[in-house]
């Protein structure tokens, strides 16, 4: 009888858990947005010791860019956006906790026009603002490698945790599609964002821009609806040149 109630509540017990397991990125997703930029405070400092700011031209270079995409709708409020190059080789970009976004002097180095780094944060900013990240980190953090990395000792592990994390395909497919709005809103040309994430997707040279932001083969097939509407430069040329070299001089590698 006993051994039966023990079995009871241990079914209890698990189903439970995996009820929780498979609501908690819902609830997630309606996490204030106070406490996710409280709990960004966490993780924010491993990054900032690469963060790269050569010259006032570049650093204002890189805010003409952001200011261009965010914020436009009056909705874009509801979460905080803030960008930085970071050094490294990396071809990558992530967001954290908080509306943070870091971009890698590699990706802005992969990178051939303004419209291209525009596509990539355009689809970041989105992460955000669908709550994807808070989604991706509540769960990573429940899960006994989040815990580990968080209490590592190394420092920065919540930063690392967040670096890992993966999205779905339906995340990856509205950060595609909103992403892609924002840059019609913002008449900002979109065939930056196609280029960029066609070309990862036949260079071997850009794994982990993948890893992190799968291709699929829809994804061209999205950005083709985006065409025909009115562009303007995202920057000028001399702009974009200091923007490039936000990292140091010796930055120009081609
Ligand atoms: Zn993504």
């Amino acid at each position: 009888m006993s051994k039966l109630r023990g079995l009871l509540w241990a079914g209890m017990v698990a189903g439970l858990g995996v009820a929780a397991a498979a609501g908690l990125p819902r609830l997630a997703r309606h996490v204030p947005w106070g406490v996710e930029r409280w709990l960004g405070t966490f993780g924010a400092s491993g990054a900032e010791a690469g963060v790269c700011s050569a010259s006032a031209p570049a650093t204002a270079s890189l805010q003409r860019v952001l200011r261009r995409l965010y914020p436009l709708a009056t909705d874009d409020r509801n979460v905080d956006i803030d960008v930085q190059v970071i050094r490294g080789d990396t071809v990558n970009a992530y967001a954290t906790l908080g509306g943070h976004i870091f971009v890698f002097d590699g990706l802005l180095q992969e990178a051939r026009t303004p419209e291209e780094l525009a596509g990539v944060l355009a689809h970041e900013i989105e992460h955000v603002r669908q709550r994807h990240i808070v989604q991706g980190a509540v769960v990573a953090l429940a899960t006994w490698g989040g815990l580990r990395a968080v209490f590592g000792g190394s420092g920065n592990g919540v930063a690392r945790t967040l670096l890992s994390l993966s999205f779905s395909r339906e995340q990856e497919a509205e950060a595609d599609e909103q992403g892609l709005q924002r840059l019609r809103a913002a008449q900002v040309d979109a065939a930056g964002f196609a280029h960029f994430f066609e070309r990862g997707a036949q260079s071997a040279a850009l794994p982990a821009l993948l890893s992190s932001h799968p291709s699929d083969p829809q994804r061209a097939e999205r950005a083709a609806h985006f065409r025909g509407y009115p562009t303007r430069p995202v920057l000028a040329p001399e702009e974009w040149a200091a923007l490039r070299g936000i990292c140091g001089s010796d930055h120009a590698r081609r």
